[in-house]
């Protein structure tokens, strides 16, 4: 099988990274105090396998009745591979957009099962046959927003796209808290709307490792049964709850990372970039040059990582994280002496 390629991660030093979306900022002091706390404990004990602490906080936070909405993962990849074990099996299918997130693709080769793409409309909108599922598709996949677009579909269009299908929806929310918009209300009307997060972004957390599933109680009790008994540790946990918890340091960061986005968006239109409107904290940007692999090898030739990502028989482009605004001042910099050689 193809292995799938992560972002790469150099070593700690000079490189500005904004190839993974990852938060440039750092996480909130009170998670840091929580892991120190959490480490001074009981670490010679077992975690507690189901992360309630973790997932009564985030209970609270969402607006959810209660904790058994929530299954609690080592990132939201875990949580995708939990998924696609209990839906998908040998031969059976899962269904992704595409261009879209290319590990859904990895994790049914992994079960033996296969995968079909639908490719996106002009605009980024999905034809209304995405929400038609022949019964050998078991498990359908929406980035909201989409990577590497930074697109939204509406509510209502994911609602009419749910109740089209005769499998789950999972809505892959790993970007929701940048858009100001999310389907946790539709998890409550609908069984098969299931929603996944991550603290790996707007949390600054990506090195901690921690997502989660929302769906209702009788679905996350079935999933359940199929995760590794100690999933989360003893620290994410607590790391987690903390995060989780503190709705105040969220708003802040996204609300700054958000306007960075929209300067970013601007510049490099003024650039001549053609840039997709991103409710994101990224953007997916293209240029008449086509030279966007020299783009990303001169960049990174001076400490500066972005994406470049080809799809075939699609396209090509640039996916640039937001970074601070020292960081993305240079990579502007960078950017027009190099668009001035060209
Ligand atoms: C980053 C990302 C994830 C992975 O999140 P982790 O919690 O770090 O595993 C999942 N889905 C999408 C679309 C992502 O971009």
């Amino acid at each position: 099988m193809l292995p799938y390629t992560p972002g790469e991660q150099p070593a700690p030093g000079k490189t500005v990274k904004l190839n993974t979306n990852e938060n440039p900022y750092p996480p909130n002091p009170t998670v840091v105090a929580a892991i120190q706390n959490a480490a001074t404990g009981a670490l010679n004990r077992y975690p507690d396998p189901v992360a309630t602490a973790f997932r009564r906080a985030a209970a609270e936070a969402l607006g959810l009745p209660g904790p058994e909405w929530i299954l609690a993962g080592n990132g939201s990849d875990e949580i995708l591979t939990i998924l696609v074990r209990g839906f998908v099996g040998e031969n059976q299918k899962l269904r992704l957009p595409y261009p879209s997130y290319i590990l859904y693709r990895t994790l049914a080769d992994i079960q033996g099962a296969t995968w079909e793409q639908v490719a996106f409309e002009d605009g980024w909108k999905l034809p209304a046959a995405f929400g038609n599922t022949p019964d050998d598709v078991r498990l359908v996949f929406l980035p909201n927003p989409n990577s590497p677009s930074g697109t939204v579909l509406s509510l209502e269009e994911v609602e009419s796209l749910a109740a089209q299908m005769t499998c789950p929806l999972v809505v892959d929310e790993a970007y929701a808290d940048f858009s100001g918009a999310n389907c946790i209300d539709l998890v409550k009307k609908h069984e098969n709307i299931l929603v996944t997060r991550t603290l790996s972004k707007s949390y600054g957390l990506a090195g901690l490792r921690f997502g989660f599933l929302i769906a209702q109680p009788h679905v996350v009790s079935e999933l359940a049964k199929i995760k590794d008994s100690y999933n989360c540790d003893m620290l994410s946990i607590a790391a987690a709850t903390a995060a989780i918890s503190d709705k105040t340091w969220l708003g802040d960061v996204v609300a700054k990372m958000n306007a960075t986005r929209d300067r970013m968006t601007d510049r490099l239109t003024q650039m001549g970039f053609d840039v997709t409107p991103s409710y994101a904290n990224f953007v997916w940007c293209t240029h008449p040059s086509g030279q966007h692999h020299a783009m990303y090898e001169f960049l990174k030739n001076n400490q500066i990582l972005v994406r470049y990502m080809q799809f075939p028989d699609w396209g090509d482009g640039l996916r640039i994280s937001v970074g601070t605004d020292d960081q993305i001042d240079a990579l502007f910099m960078l950017l027009e002496s190099h668009l001035k050689n060209l």
